[in-house]
């Protein structure tokens, strides 16, 4: 009894009372549906009304994040009792976006939540009011928190996000990608907002040639090295913590389906000292490490100028980022033959292809070697499928936020699909707990197991 009721000894969390002169008996809002001591059935009947509580006395500032009882007299619990019966707004623009995101089409929408097509599409144009009873239906209909509907996000112009994909990508993946990449980056910011965490300070590179050199952006890449604490001359032993450390924080965008796998990454960032993400779809190690080095390009290069090749300039840029010019010159012999360059993988972290092009970048390797070497990659059928694995990596800031939050077990959390405004499905598949990842079959070595584990 005494943990959940406590007489005056505390104050109320939302008017710092008791107002009266007689002690007031506070409660605490997590045990109040089923009365002090019962924990059953709590967090179910209760979770609406804590999440709007514990939101709208985090903003006033009244309790931390970390905070696990919310304790009020009966005056404020009234109060805010009240205040959950407000109408809520649904936003029309979010039911478009929540389509986006799923995939699904108006008529499959309006046939699973039992209402005519004409109505989704009304309610889509502003032509009919997108009441609390169509939020519900289309929320349950598509799997999403009722407060998806209500939160606005920051608009992230659609050409102005960075993308690596293939040439056969189809536009309608790109737009669920970037309806997934826009609710990470909400999520990721309000996160971000009230941790004190650092924010990126990335190079805000505003040059005003269109086609940055060779020279040009492996002088940016060592700078960026240097402002991520990353030593000149050694290999990155992880580049995703590197980047969270940093302040960029990293998003998993796996296992969606085959349209996802045409994008490698994606990124954007609110701008110096705002909150920075960067998607990336998981393949390889290898592959992942120079995707988001090419994420990092685009976020150094391209978020103040314009470019007449963004793309092969981030790819430069990751190059030169994962191996300067000085160490591609010492490992890398001008007639270097394949074997030497699958000792350079295991020591970078990048494909033997990525080795090779950046020698050839750096003028290390003639035409005529990188031919002959091209040939013979292309023989031993190591275009598709390269020798060397290189340990996969995995995000942690995001993850290591939402536990700031919510504990330590934050997907348990009752009040986190409100909140967060999106399913824990979701949420767990963009910041995946350490404990429940599996290592994927293609990913069986560990980085710590890589020589090159203990550097950067
Ligand atoms: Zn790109």
């Amino acid at each position: 009894m005494m943990r959940h009721w406590w007489l005056a000894v505390l104050r109320c969390f939302s008017c710092s009372g008791p107002r009266t002169s007689r002690p007031v008996r506070l409660s605490c809002v997590l045990c109040i549906q089923s009365g002090p001591g019962s924990t059953a059935k709590r967090p179910r009947r209760t979770s609406r009304f804590r999440s709007m509580i514990s939101s709208s006395l985090r903003m006033a500032g009244s309790i931390r994040a970390t905070t696990r009882r919310i304790w009020l007299c009966p005056v404020s619990v009234k109060r805010l009792r009240k205040r959950r019966k407000g109408p809520a707004v649904f936003l029309p623009e979010r039911l478009i976006s929540a389509r986006a995101l799923t995939g699904v089409t108006q008529t499959a929408l309006a046939e699973t939540a039992g209402v005519a097509q004409s109505m989704v599409s009304m309610v889509e144009k502003h032509q009919r009011d997108f009441t609390e009873q169509l939020a519900v239906a289309f929320s349950s209909a598509l799997a999403l928190p009722l407060e998806y509907f209500t939160v606005t996000p920051r608009s992230i112009p659609r050409d102005s996000l960075h993308y690596r994909k293939q040439s056969g990508a189809r536009v309608s993946d790109t737009a669920r990608v970037h309806e997934l990449f826009s609710e990470a980056f909400r999520v990721t910011e309000s996160l971000l907002d009230g941790s004190g965490y650092p924010r990126q300070q990335l190079l805000a590179v505003q040059d005003d040639a269109e086609l940055l050199d060779v020279a040009r952006i492996d002088e940016l890449a060592q700078q960026t090295r240097e402002i991520l604490g990353i030593a000149a001359d050694a290999p990155i032993s992880n580049v995703t913590r590197a980047l969270e450390r940093a302040g960029v924080a990293v998003a998993t965008m796996n296992g969606h389906d085959d349209g996802f796998v045409k994008h490698s990454g994606v990124s954007w960032s609110a701008g110096r000292g705002e909150a920075a993400l960067i998607g990336v779809m998981q393949v390889r190690g290898d592959r992942d490490r120079f995707t988001l080095a090419h994420e990092l390009g685009h976020l150094v290069l391209h978020s103040f100028r314009r470019s007449s090749d963004p793309e092969r300039e981030a790819n430069l840029f990751a190059g030169a980022f994962l191996i300067p010019a000085p160490q591609v010159r010492e490992h890398v012999a001008h007639d270097a033959t394949l074997v030497d360059l699958r000792r350079v993988k295991a020591t970078w972290g990048l494909s033997i292809q990525a080795i090779l092009m950046r020698a050839q970048a750096v003028e290390q390797i003639d035409a005529a070697r990188s031919q002959t070497l091209w040939k013979q990659l292309s023989a031993r059928g190591w275009r598709k499928n390269e020798p060397v694995e290189v340990g996969a990596e995995s995000p942690r800031l995001l993850f290591r936020l939402l536990q700031e939050r919510y504990g330590p077990s934050p997907y348990s959390a009752p009040e986190i699909e409100n909140e967060m405004a999106l399913p824990v499905m979701m949420l767990r598949s963009l910041a995946p707990s350490p404990s429940t990842r599996k290592p994927s079959s293609s990913t069986p070595r560990p980085v710590a197991q890589l020589p090159w584990a203990g550097h950067g």
